[in-house]
């Protein structure tokens, strides 16, 4: 199964991708986690995209359409596919039509998460990551059992992400207002989009995402 959670930043798309790939197995590709390996590498693709990403705007679609292909190109085509945060523009969607199509894949849902933007600002700026193994968690709606230490593999070390500060997040915002939002009715023709309450409590979005896929 392929499927693209979309919605704006802070929507809840990394949180339930990470559940996705642990409950069913399937393989997140995130373009922003993609990049930011790129940047940290210091990578031809990660020098060009810094600058960008850090005024929180779009990188060109022709650098994230080659780490999607590159992606898939080295993937069993058996896996399933979670896009999380690809396709963000319209040239980025028509290019996800050609990949799959060339790698022999269906997209099959395409899932909302609608969520209130106000909420938005204070779910980024609360944003956290396990700096071992990526494990998202928030200052408030999501801390560690544990603090300081890793629900998931125990490390102590945690990150934070240098474009979620406020003035970031509202250009990342009116990007995908701007050029994110208008591909949806692409997808609503094809019947395969599905709004999800994204403001619910995090298990409760998992459920609905669940019962999406289980048809
Ligand atoms: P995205 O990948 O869409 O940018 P994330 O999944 O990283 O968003 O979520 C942004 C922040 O909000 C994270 O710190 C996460 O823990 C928190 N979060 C995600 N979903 C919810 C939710 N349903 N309710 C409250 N907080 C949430
Ligand atoms: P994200 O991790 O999805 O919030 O993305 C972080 C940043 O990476 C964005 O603000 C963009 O600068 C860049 N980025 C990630 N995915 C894309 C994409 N599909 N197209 C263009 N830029 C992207």
């Amino acid at each position: 199964m392929n499927i693209i959670l979309l919605g704006p930043p802070g929507a809840g798309k990394g949180t339930q991708a990470q559940r996705l790939v642990d409950r069913f197995g399937m393989r997140q590709l995130s373009t922003g986690d993609m990049l930011r390996a790129a940047v940290k590498a210091q990578t031809p693709v990660g020098l060009q995209a810094k600058a960008v990403m850090e005024r929180g705007e779009l990188v060109s679609d022709e650098i994230v359409s080659a780490l999607i292909d590159a992606e898939l190109s080295a993937m069993d085509a058996d896996t399933g596919v979670i896009f999380d945060g690809y396709p963000r523009t319209a040239a980025q969607a028509q290019s996800l039509d050609g990949l799959l199509a060339s790698h022999g894949r269906k997209l099959q849902h395409v899932i909302e998460l609608d969520v209130d933007e106000d909420a938005l600002v204070e779910r980024i700026t609360g944003r956290f990551t396990c700096a071992k193994c990526g494990k998202g968690y928030h200052d408030t709606f999501e801390q560690p059992a544990v603090a300081g230490v890793c629900d998931k593999c125990g490390s102590t070390e945690f990150k934070r992400r240098p474009d979620d500060n406020e003035e970031t997040v509202r250009t990342r915002m009116a990007e995908y207002r701007a050029k994110t939002q208008p591909i949806l009715p692409i997808y609503e023709e094809r019947g395969i989009v599905t709004r999800v309450d994204g403001m619910a409590d995090m298990d409760s979005v998992t459920s609905a995402i669940e019962s999406v896929l289980n048809g």
